[in-house]
């Protein structure tokens, strides 16, 4: 199967999943979008009200924020795959629960298996706690662990990990906003370094 199937294959098991509860409440499972050949995984938390509605990630003000972000170190919104530690939206955009995150963190795991990416962002603490823990890095925080590149191996891929702040913490909040820009002028460097992104 192409990695294009693969992938396919991963959203029709999201659209039919009930490991927890959040399928009842959702409008639309938001599986995750972008090229299956993408060299650069971004990972946010969970759907927000805009996404569950459109059944995509990152369609609201936060996302509108993160492709500027990504224009700015010289990444097209084409040449990324996008997607979320749970694909369904939980009520009120209420944190994520430890239980919801260890049932669905599997569907992210088969992604980031089909893709291989050479460079993962995670967006925010539950993203970036989550990636830390399948790498065995100690995670005290995305304000100690932001803005730095981390060699990991994760399922047996070697990548690097670079968290930062989930941009909707930039919507309106300067300092954040600052940090965040500063923080994808490091990834630009460092994917110029790479000869990342190729599609
Ligand atoms: N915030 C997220 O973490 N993910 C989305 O898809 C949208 C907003
Ligand atoms: Fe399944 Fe994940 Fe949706 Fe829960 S959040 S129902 S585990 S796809």
């Amino acid at each position: 199967m192409s990695k294009k199937e693969l992938l396919d294959a991963i959203v029709t098991e999201v659209i039919v999943c009930r490991k927890c509860e959040l399928w009842k409440t959702r409008k639309n499972p938001v599986p995750g979008e972008g090229s299956p050949n993408s060299q650069i995984m971004v990972i946010g938390e969970a759907p927000g009200y805009w996404e569950d509605v459109n059944g995509k990630p990152f369609v609201g003000a936060a996302g509108k924020f993160l492709y500027t972000l990504l224009s700015e170190a010289g990444v097209s919104r084409e040449s990324v795959f996008i997607s979320n530690i749970l694909k369904c939206r939980p009520p009120n955009n209420r944190e994520p629960l430890p239980d919801e995150i260890e049932v669905c963190t599997p569907y992210l795991n088969s992604q980031i298996r089909v893709i291989q990416p050479k460079i993962i962002v995670t967006l925010g603490n539950y993203s970036t706690a989550y990636i830390f823990s399948k790498v065995g890095l100690p995670f005290n925080g995305i304000t100690r662990a932001h803005g730095k590149f981390y060699e990991a191996s994760i399922l047996d891929l070697n990548v690097i990990v670079f968290p930062t702040f989930h941009p909707a913490a930039g919507l309106y909040n300067a300092r954040y906003k600052g940090l965040l820009q500063q923080d994808f002028q490091l990834l630009r460097q460092e994917l110029v370094k790479h000869g990342c992104p190729k599609v």
